[in-house]
């Protein structure tokens, strides 16, 4: 399957065969054996596939498209070390003190392990660790959001609360009561960051097969055999790294995550005046809206945006709509710009907003449910699955578990439909009512 010609990333990055590194992977055609099989060529399965060739691990991963297909390729580009929907103090809460400030630790730590990682590969992608921004969607927000930043600050990271002339001045718009930011976040070109980690994976000896899907997955003797169109792979252990794309291949993976389509959208480069306004120190920003508003410029500075439509028939043309309007209402923007690229992809999302690994059959791990905040946390996931794919006994921040699919999956997964207009409609008459 060719590269989604509509998401800015991969047509801002077409395959250039001639250059170092970006070169496809080639399709698997007969018979081969690895200590570790990965399927999912996006950033978890790649960094997996990374730290186990770093090991010294024979590891073959397997992806059923391009590099990048999913949601690696079509998300924000927003570096966001922290969680979506939980503070560190519920982490715990929830998991325990150890475990949680295990988790915490690593989610924590996984900005800089992406912008780390980056470097030491020399991985070309507009990397720009110039901070997080999260600023108060409605005044009833700012309470939180000061425990928020609070909380990172007392487990040693570097974040700022910023009162509402702050936040004014870093964002350059006046519509947010208060905000926080993460310094060790940022943005990336995703695609390219992506494919970075694959030529890494490579360089370090691993076997990586793209337009490979795998159709089966068999138990071979005390190991497993995945079976594509053209050969298979039999291997000791195998990570699922396939997100909310798990599909047929294990249903009852697919059916313990909700799936969350997003829209994303890129507006034409706006003009020099409102590029030196806006966010003049080229962070990242995404609200504390239940329903966020995110924006960010891009390397040939378009601002990049993103919501999700409550249901899908006409969501293209709408979600352009809305995201034009909604760019240039608070941003206040000259005029609604045009928006050239407008995607989707589908997010992996848990009943609690918490990650997890899966135990799905005795040596088949897989690491999914990063809430739409997966950049940084997916890379450090891959470096956690790759511990557990050598050690089933490794002490993981997140212990496997055995696959829980959701009750009346059929119809959790349609949530969405009505969660998010009321979740719009309760954002806006907060704001409206305190504004
Ligand atoms: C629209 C959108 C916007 C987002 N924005 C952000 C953001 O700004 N910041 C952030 O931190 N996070 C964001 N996220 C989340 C982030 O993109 C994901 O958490 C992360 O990319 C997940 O990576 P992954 O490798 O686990 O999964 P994916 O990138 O989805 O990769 C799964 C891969 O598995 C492959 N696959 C599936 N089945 C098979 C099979 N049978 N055989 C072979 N291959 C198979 C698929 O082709 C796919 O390439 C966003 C997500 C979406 C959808």
């Amino acid at each position: 399957m060719e590269a989604p010609n509509d998401v800015l990333w991969h047509a801002a990055a077409p395959e250039a065969p001639n250059a170092p590194n970006a070169e496809d992977p080639p399709a698997l055609e007969g018979a081969h054996e690895a200590e570790v099989a990965v399927v999912g060529g996006g950033i978890t399965g790649l960094s997996t596939a990374l730290h186990l060739a770093e090991a010294g691990t024979n590891v073959a991963l397997l992806e059923g498209a391009c590099i990048a297909w999913g949601a690696s390729g079509r998300n924000a580009g927003v570096v966001a070390p922290n969680f979506a929907g939980a503070d560190p103090e519920a982490v715990v809460a929830r998991l325990g003190p150890e475990r949680g400030e295990r988790l915490n630790t690593l989610v924590g730590e996984s900005g800089d392990l992406l912008f780390g990682l980056v470097r030491r590969h020399a991985i070309d992608c507009e990397a720009e660790q110039t901070g997080f921004v999260q600023p108060a969607h409605a005044p009833s927000a700012v309470p939180a959001l000061r425990r928020r930043a609070e909380q990172w600050h007392a487990r040693g990271k570097t974040v700022q609360f910023l009162e509402r002339d702050a936040i004014a001045e870093l964002t350059g718009v006046t519509c947010f009561a208060a905000g926080w930011m993460d310094a060790a976040g940022g943005h990336i070109q995703p695609v390219k960051y992506t494919r970075g980690l694959a030529a890494a994976a490579r360089r370090a000896g691993a076997a990586v097969f793209a337009q490979t899907p795998v159709e089966r997955i068999t138990q071979d003797g005390g190991g497993w055999r995945l079976s594509t169109p053209r050969g298979s792979v039999r291997a000791a252990r195998v990570v699922l790294a396939t997100n909310a794309y798990a599909g047929r291949l294990w249903p009852r993976l697919a059916r313990s995550i909700i799936p969350l389509v997003i829209h994303q959208a890129a507006t034409a480069p706006v003009d020099a005046a409102t590029a030196r306004r806006i966010l003049p120190g080229r962070q990242a920003v995404t609200d504390t809206g239940g329903h966020p508003f995110s924006f960010r410029f891009d390397g040939d500075n378009r601002l990049i945006s993103g919501a999700v439509a409550a249901w899908p028939w006409g969501a293209r043309e709408r979600m352009s709509r809305y995201i034009a309007r909604e760019l240039w209402r608070r941003l206040d923007l000259p005029a609604v710009p045009a928006i050239e690229f407008i995607w989707s992809g589908t997010a992996a999302i848990t009943t609690d907003f918490l990650p997890r690994i899966f135990r799905a059959a005795p040596g088949v791990y897989a690491g999914i449910g990063c809430n739409g905040r997966g950049l940084a946390f997916s890379t450090a996931l891959g470096r956690v699955l790759a511990d557990i794919a050598v050690d089933a006994g490794h002490d993981s921040p997140l212990t496997p578990q055995d696959l829980a699919p959701l009750t009346a999956h059929w119809l959790v997964r349609r949530a969405p439909a009505v969660v998010i207009p009321w979740r719009r409609l309760r954002d806006r008459s907060a704001a409206r009512r305190q504004g």
